[in-house]
């Protein structure tokens, strides 16, 4: 019988990540086994994203040089998913008829069925209900958190999608039409997953939504008659027995809540790191992208948030160049950067998105003038996560290893920094240890074991 293999490609955010590894493990729970290559696989997936134009530009890219890879591997079928295939749906198979099969953001749980029951050469599979099923990913055995002894890297980290979708339409965002309205997943799943990770090994969970301090605000997920909160949810889950560190993505600004803030002061392995996408310092550009903050109210939390954890470590998003952007909207972005000192940031220039309300505005940044911005908002950064990373020289932390090489390890701090670790004895991937810092680099820290 002929081996069923697959490869996956993924293209944009954490909650794209988390699609790329329930499609893997249904595709495994159906016979496929994960290929090295694309060349040599019978299944192609390219799970996209359609955030900004770059991201998509690289999938059509990808795309176009699979047309020889395909002619060379006539088995192979190529599958689009994600949110480009979502919103450009058959406007894909139109132009690149070597696609076989192209599925949206909900169709993921059903891709094995879908391979093996397409009706003719080509299939579309575009679901507008934005259910998320009753399904409980599970690590299988050759995955590392599951095989601590052996193993010289290893991932103890795992994502744990919470709820999908947005409602709060930001007007240069395609993440409400490809994603839909926002859906909150049953808490008795999200506890159930977690338990079932935690007992295979990993440490550290990540819950994802695209704005999780919306959790149960849309379909309410009740729990004893009770009203179910974010906040509340983050307590349930910490207490999972052997659960070491627990991390969230992603806020928008405008809800994040003063029961939120204060689960930092008492949820002991929270950890104090927080990723706030503010996306632009001026007011005004902020009216615009329908964001429902301000820069006061913003400060505020930020500051609230440092009041409770004084070692929390805060990064952002920012979109450069959005219309209308003057010199002054400009500098009051560069005047919050150096006002909240952010560890680090995610920058873009402004690009159109088809369907979103900010393409259609006439008042376009130059290209140039965007490049100009982003390379002084991009250098002025970097000073600052090199200054706030050499505060950490001299201090003793703890790092939850990912991989070990002879003398060597990598792991990460509860900050989330990457620290290289000098090592002094005996060392594992998934065990805590702890490091002194020497060193501060842009990006990571270098430090030495402390026994
Ligand atoms: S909050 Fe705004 S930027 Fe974030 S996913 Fe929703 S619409 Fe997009």
């Amino acid at each position: 019988m002929e081996e069923k293999s697959f490869f996956i490609k993924t293209f944009g955010c954490q909650m794209n990540i988390r699609d790329s590894e329930i499609m893997a493990q249904k595709l495994g729970e159906h016979g496929y086994i994960e290929g090295l290559s694309i060349e040599d696989a019978s299944v192609v997936i390219l799970n996209t994203c359609s955030v900004r134009a770059k991201a998509e530009q690289k999938v059509f890219s990808l795309l176009g040089s699979l047309r020889k890879a395909k002619k060379r591997n006539p088995r192979m079928k190529i599958c689009v998913a994600g949110c480009v295939a979502q919103q450009e749906g058959r406007n894909i198979l139109e132009r690149m008829p070597h696609v076989d099969l192209v599925i949206g953001t909900q169709a993921i749980y059903d891709l094995p069925f879908l391979l093996e029951n397409m009706p003719g050469k080509t299939a579309i599979n575009l679901s507008d209900s934005y259910e998320i099923p009753r399904y409980i990913p599970r690590l299988n055995s050759q995955e590392p958190g599951n095989a601590v002894s052996g193993n010289d890297t290893a991932v103890f980290s795992r994502f744990v999608t919470i709820m999908q979708g947005c409602n709060n339409f930001c007007t240069y965002c395609v993440v409400p039409y490809t994603r839909g309205r926002e859906v909150s997943r049953s808490v008795f799943d999200i506890l159930d997953e977690v338990k079932t990770l935690v007992d295979s090994g990993v440490r550290e969970i990540v819950l994802l939504g695209q704005n999780v301090n919306s959790y149960g605000k849309s379909n309410p997920v009740t729990s004893g008659g009770l009203p179910y909160s974010f906040a509340r949810l983050l307590h349930d889950v910490s207490a999972i027995d052997g659960l070491k560190r627990l991390r969230f993505t992603t806020s928008n600004p405008k809800d994040l809540s003063d029961e939120l803030i204060a689960c930092f002061a008492t949820i002991k392995n929270l950890c104090p790191q927080f990723h706030l996408p503010v996306q632009s310092g001026s007011d005004t550009i902020l009216k615009r992208m329908n964001r429902k903050y301000t820069i006061q109210t913003y400060l505020d939390k930020v500051d609230r948030l440092i009041a409770v954890r004084p070692e929390m470590a805060l990064t952002t998003d920012m979109i450069i160049g959005f219309p209308g952007e003057t010199e002054q909207d400009f500098k009051h972005t560069m005047g919050l950067l150096d006002r909240v000192r952010f560890h680090g940031s995610f920058s873009f220039k402004y690009s159109d998105r088809p369907g979103t309300m900010a393409a259609a505005l006439d008042d376009k940044v130059d290209e140039q003038v965007k490049s100009e911005r982003l390379q002084l908002f991009q250098k002025r950064q970097d000073e600052i996560s090199l200054a706030r990373n050499t505060e950490y020289i001299g201090r003793t932390l703890s790092v939850l290893l990912e991989s070990v090489q002879p003398e060597v390890a990598r792991g990460r701090t509860t900050t989330n920094h990457i620290v290289h670790v000098e090592l002094k004895g005996v060392a594992r991937p998934g065990h805590f240890i702890k490091a002194e810092i020497y060193h501060a680099g842009q990006h990571s820290l270098k430090g030495t074991q402390v026994l």
